[in-house]
Parts: C-alpha cells; sequence; structure tokens
C-alpha cells in the first residue's frame, strides 16, 4: 500500500492507499513517456478514477497523483520534495518547518528558536536563511513592548487604535489610554496627555488598597500613589477572576510630585522596619504587579502612617 502525496494546493495530507485501487499495467498512450519528460515515473492509473494518475518521483522517489491532465499540459509539482525544501531552507534559517499553512499555499507554520509558532513565506524563510532578513518572532516582540511599557508605568494594551504601523496603544498607570510609537515608549520621549506634563503639579493621591483572593487565599494590601485611585483599582491591576479589591483609605495631596515622594517614603519604612510584611514578587500571580503589596498583618501600621501623613499635609 504506497502512501500517496496529493497536489499542494489540495492541502491534502499524504495517505495510504490500497494496491487494489491502482491500476499498474502499462498504459498504451503517451503517460510513461510523459512521465518520464516531467521527472517521474508511471506508476499506474485510478481504477475508480480514471482520469486520476500515479508518478513516482525520480528524486525522491515518493508517489503522487495528478490529473492526467496536469501530466499532459503542466509540470507536477512533487508536493515530498517541496515539503523536504522547505523543511531543508528552514533549518538553514534556524527554524523548524511544522506543516504547510492550511489556509495559504505560499506560506508554512515554523517553530521558531524561541519556541513559538510563526507563519511566514516561503520568500521570507529564503531570505532569512541567506541571511538578508532576520526572523522576528511576533509573540517575543509583544512580550518586550509590553515589558517596555511596563518599564515606563504603561500597559501595552494592543494594535493602535489609529492602526498606525509602529504604533501600540496603551494604558497609563493614571488609566488613560493613548496610541504611543513603540520606539518612543523604549526611550521615554513622548507624555501622557491626560496628566502631563502636569502632572506633578495637580492633586494627587496616596491611597491603600485591599485585595481579598477567593477560597480563603488571604488578604493582601497594596499602597500606591493616583490621581484616580478607583478608576486604578478597576482597570488596571490585572486581578485574576474571584478577587475581591477595594479602595480603604485614600489621602489626599496638593500635587503629583508630592504624592510620589509620600509613596516612596511609606514603600521604604515598610522595606526597612517591616520587611515581613513585604509581598515578595513570586507570590504576585494574582496581580499585574510586582511590588508594593504588604500582607494583612499591615494593616494598622500602614494606618498609622496614613493618619500621620494626613495630619503632616493638612494645613
Ligand atoms: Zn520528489
Ligand atoms: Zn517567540
Ligand atoms: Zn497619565
Amino acid at each position: 500500500m504506497p502512501i500517496v502525496h496529493f497536489s499542494r494546493r489540495s492541502r491534502r495530507a499524504p495517505t495510504h492507499v490500497p494496491d487494489q485501487d491502482i491500476d499498474q499495467r502499462p498504459p498504451r498512450n503517451s503517460w510513461p513517456l510523459l512521465s518520464r519528460e516531467k521527472g517521474y515515473t508511471y506508476f499506474g492509473r485510478d481504477r475508480r478514477d480514471r482520469g486520476k494518475v500515479y508518478l513516482r518521483c525520480m528524486s525522491c522517489h515518493a508517489i503522487m497523483t495528478v490529473h492526467a491532465h496536469v501530466l499532459r499540459t503542466a509540470q507536477p509539482e512533487c508536493t515530498s520534495c517541496y515539503l523536504s525544501d522547505l523543511a531543508t531552507e528552514a533549518s538553514a534559517a534556524g527554524l523548524e518547518l511544522i506543516r504547510p499553512c492550511p489556509t495559504d499555499s505560499h506560506r508554512a507554520i515554523y517553530r521558531a528558536p524561541c519556541g513559538h509558532e510563526v507563519s511566514r513565506q516561503r520568500g521570507r524563510i529564503q531570505q532569512i536563511a541567506s541571511g538578508r532578513a532576520a526572523l522576528r518572532c511576533e509573540i517575543c516582540l509583544e512580550k518586550r513592548y509590553a515589558e517596555e511599557a511596563r518599564a515606563q508605568g504603561w500597559t501595552l494594551l494592543g494594535k493602535a487604535s489609529n492602526g498606525r504601523l509602529g504604533y501600540r496603544q496603551y494604558r497609563h498607570d493614571c488609566g488613560h489610554q493613548q496610541d504611543i510609537s513603540v520606539g518612543n515608549m523604549l526611550s521615554g520621549r513622548f507624555s501622557c496627555n491626560s496628566c502631563s506634563p502636569n502632572w506633578s503639579a495637580e492633586p494627587s493621591f496616596v491611597y491603600l488598597d485591599l485585595f481579598e483572593l477567593p477560597d480563603g487565599r488571604g488578604e493582601y494590601l497594596k499602597v500606591g500613589m493616583s490621581r484616580r485611585p478607583l478608576s486604578r483599582l478597576r482597570h488596571q491591576f490585572a486581578l485574576t477572576d474571584g478577587i475581591r479589591a477595594k479602595v480603604l483609605e485614600k489621602v489626599g495631596l496638593k500635587t503629583g510630585a508630592t504624592a510620589l515622594r509620600e509613596e516612596k517614603r511609606m514603600h521604604k519604612v515598610m522595606r526597612t522596619e517591616h520587611p515581613e510584611w513585604v509581598v515578595c514578587a513570586t507570590e504576585l500571580d494574582w496581580i499585574g504587579v510586582s511590588s508594593e503589596i504588604y500582607r494583612i498583618d499591615a494593616l494598622p501600621r500602614i494606618r498609622a502612617l496614613l493618619a500621620d501623613l494626613r495630619v503632616r499635609t493638612t494645613p
């Protein structure tokens, strides 16, 4: 029972065809001769579909089936050779061929060195193999953009709302969403249309949030600064499902600069005087931040620090 390949455009996987379905007697026509001219040996014709012929590729010895009119009028392309060429080109480009693209015959799916699957045109792979292009994995790239955004206090949301190339849509820690070029996000040469350039001069808050995890996994506190603590709580922490969150307390300050300074001061007090209440990043799989989270035992101490802050900053 030979394994038979189908035309590449049919995108059918190779399959076993029973011997009795193939009539291997030499035909009394030009098929054997035509086959040889086109790089194949004639293998047989289909017993049920008389227009279908089976050819054996002279270079890879695989068998494929084509319609007789393709043999007469065109150069049949060996699907097995095509796939092995694709695989060879892929490994020359440092990739692994996974499968041809199911919807686009010019593309295939590859495993990139980072482990992600990428879809590329064959021509692109040849360029990469010859050093004229580089492979950039979209998944890794977006991950990097997200990290670069986090470093600037922004969250990557996705494609730019205006669809501009090289831009993405981001959300600032203040809650404002904006399109920014990825280059500017990396360098920090841009400002938030909502809170800059005057955020540091405008009123802001130091807040205390309470998070209640489901299934008795505990309660946690977060101290931070924001112009809109509630919107920050609702939209920016990427909380996992089932977490109850609320703003316990907020202290209004005249400027963002003061709020930032006071917030940092509180974190410093907590880290130096109460390191046992500081939750480390490895425990924080339920929220999109990696620091500034404290154990519930810290509540009285944080409340006292906020009361002190209120007294110091109330005129
Ligand atoms: Zn072949
Ligand atoms: Zn990747
Ligand atoms: Zn902002």
